[in-house]
C-alpha cells in the first residue's frame, strides 16, 4: 500500500451548503489533530470542531470531523473526513492547509476506490458499480449500478470461478491418479456440471448488450424534410417531465441533442438537419450528417409533414425500416383521420402545435426499448471488458468439453477461470487497473 496520504473534495464541485473532504493513508489521523485538534472524534461518530490553519493558526470554518480509523474504513486505510461549508474559500483553505502537513498530496481521480481494491474491500466490478452510481442519470441505471456496487456480478462470476477451479481440481486428481483405484470416475463427476456451466455462461451473454447499453443509453435521431416538425417535436418530447439534460450546443443545420428518460432509460434524442438535395456545401454536409446519424442510431423517428399529406417525402420514405418509426406531424391540419400507414409502415400521428400523440409516441418509444431490453432477474454485464472475459472463458470451456479427457482440458479450465478472474480483479490485476479506474473522477 502507498505510504501516501491523498484528500480530495469528494462532494460535488458547486457551491452548496456543505463540502466533504476527504483524507486517506498514514497521515490522516495526524490531519485531523492538526487541524480540527486533539484528540480525534470517536471512531465514525461526528465532532464539531473548528478547523484551523496549523501553519498560522488562522481559523477555515467551524464544521464536523470524523475519524474512519483502517481497517475497518472505505479504503481500508485511516481516513478522515472534513465536513465544512460549501463555498470555493472554504474548501481552497482547507485544500491548502492538508497540502501543507507532510506526506499529504492530492488524489488523483478514483484513487480512493483503487486503494479500497488494493485492500481487498471491494473488487473490481464492485468498483465500477461505485462510478456508474455516481454517473446514473435515471432510475434503471441506479439500479443496474446499485446491484454491481452491491456485489450482484461479482458473487456470479467468482461462483462460475469457483466451479471450475472444482472441476480443474476432479480433472487433475482423474489424471495424475489414473493407474490408481480412486473411488469413482472423477472425470466422469465433473462433466456434466462442465455442460451446465457452458450453458448458463451463453444466456448470460445473450442478453442483447442489455447492461452496456443501459450504461451507454439508447439513441433515437429525428429525420425527415426540411419543414416537417422534427425540431419541434424535439422540443415536445423534452418538454415533457422526461428530459434530464438540456440542449447541446449545435446549429440549426447540424446536430442537436438532448436527453431524455423513457421508463428509465436514458436516450438521447437527436434532431438532425432536414433531408433535401441541396447545392449548398454546409446545408449538404449537414444532411450527410443527418443520414449517418440516423444510420448509427438505435432507432429512427421519421417525421412526416401533415401538412403536404397525402403526398409524402420519398428521401424520407426511404429510411423507413425495422429501425424506424414512422410519425405524421400536423395531425390538426388534416382533414380525415389520420393514415394508419405511411408506405406500407405502421405510423402514429401527432401534432406537435397541441400535443396531441406526443404521450402516446413516447409510450411507445418506452415500449420499443422495453421490448428489446426486456429487464431479466439476474445481473447483466455492463462493460466491454466483461464481455471480452466472459466470452473468451466461454471459448475455452467450450474446448474443454468438446475435446478430449487430457491434460489439454485441465489447461482449458484453467484458462476459462483465469479469464473470469481477471474481471473481478483476482488474477492479472496491473493490466486492467489502469482500464478501470481511468472513469472515474476525483474525490472517489
Ligand atoms: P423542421 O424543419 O422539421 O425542424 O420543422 P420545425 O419544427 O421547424 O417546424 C416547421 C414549421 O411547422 C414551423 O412553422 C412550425 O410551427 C410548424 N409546425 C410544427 N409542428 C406543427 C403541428 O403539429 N401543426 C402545425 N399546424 N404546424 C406545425
Amino acid at each position: 500500500m502507498s505510504g501516501d496520504t491523498i484528500f480530495a473534495l469528494s462532494s460535488g464541485g458547486a457551491r452548496a451548503a456543505v463540502a466533504v473532504i476527504r483524507v486517506s493513508g498514514p497521515g490522516a489521523e495526524n490531519a485531523l489533530a492538526q487541524i480540527g485538534g486533539r484528540p480525534p472524534p470517536a471512531p465514525r461518530q461526528a465532532a464539531l470542531r473548528r478547523f484551523c490553519a496549523p501553519a498560522t493558526g488562522e481559523p477555515i470554518d467551524r464544521g464536523l470531523a470524523l475519524w474512519f480509523p483502517g481497517p475497518a474504513s472505505a479504503t481500508g486505510e485511516d481516513m478522515a473526513e472534513f465536513h465544512v461549508h460549501g463555498g470555493p474559500a472554504v474548501i481552497a483553505a482547507l485544500a491548502e492547509a492538508l497540502a501543507a502537513l507532510p506526506g499529504l498530496r492530492p488524489a488523483e481521480p478514483g484513487e480512493f476506490t483503487r486503494r479500497a481494491f488494493e485492500a481487498g474491500r471491494l473488487d473490481l466490478t464492485e468498483a465500477e458499480g461505485i462510478a456508474d452510481l455516481v454517473a446514473a442519470e435515471t432510475e434503471a441505471q441506479r439500479r443496474q449500478a446499485l446491484g454491481q456496487m452491491e456485489g450482484g456480478l461479482y458473487r456470479l462470476y467468482e461462483g462460475w470461478r469457483g466451479r471450475l477451479m472444482e472441476a480443474t481440481a476432479h480433472v487433475e486428481a482423474a489424471i495424475d491418479f489414473s493407474d490408481q483405484e480412486l473411488g469413482g470416475d472423477p472425470m466422469a463427476g465433473a462433466l456434466p456440471g462442465l455442460a451446465a456451466l457452458e450453458a448458463e455462461i451463453a444466456a448470460h451473454l445473450a442478453d442483447s448488450r442489455r447492461g452496456e447499453r443501459l450504461r451507454e443509453g439508447f439513441t433515437i435521431a429525428i429525420v425527415g424534410a426540411p419543414n416537417a416538425g422534427k425540431s419541434s417535436l424535439l422540443n415536445r418530447l423534452a418538454g415533457r417531465e422526461a428530459a434530464i439534460v438540456s440542449t447541446r450546443a449545435g446549429t440549426t443545420r447540424d446536430v442537436v441533442e438532448v436527453r431524455l428518460d423513457v421508463a428509465g432509460w436514458p436516450v438521447t434524442l437527436a434532431d438532425t438537419a432536414g433531408l433535401r438535395e441541396s447545392r449548398d456545401e454546409i446545408e449538404s454536409e449537414g444532411v450527410r450528417r443527418a443520414l449517418e446519424r440516423a444510420a448509427s442510431a438505435d432507432l429512427s423517428l421519421v417525421v412526416f409533414d401533415g401538412a403536404l399529406w397525402p403526398e409524402i417525402d420519398p428521401q424520407s420514405a426511404a429510411l423507413l425500416g425495422e429501425d424506424a418509426l414512422a410519425v405524421l406531424n400536423k395531425a390538426d391540419l388534416l382533414a380525415d383521420a389520420p393514415p394508419a400507414a405511411i408506405a406500407g409502415h405502421a405510423a402514429r400521428a401527432l401534432s406537435c402545435l397541441t400535443g396531441i400523440g406526443i404521450d402516446g409516441l413516447l409510450e411507445r418509444l418506452a415500449d420499443e426499448i422495453t421490448r428489446r431490453y426486456p429487464a431479466g432477474g439476474a445481473p447483466a454485464l455492463t462493460r466491454i471488458r466483461h464481455r471480452t472475459a466472459v466470452v473468451e472463458c466461454r471459448e475455452a470451456l467450450a474446448r474443454a468439453v468438446a475435446g478430449p479427457a487430457d491434460e489439454r482440458l485441465a489447461e482449458e479450465l484453467r484458462l476459462a477461470a483465469r479469464a473470469l478472474g481477471r474481471i473481478t480483479g483476482r488474477v492479472d490485476v496491473e493490466a486492467v487497473l489502469d482500464l478501470v479506474f481511468r472513469d472515474f473522477c476525483i474525490g472517489k
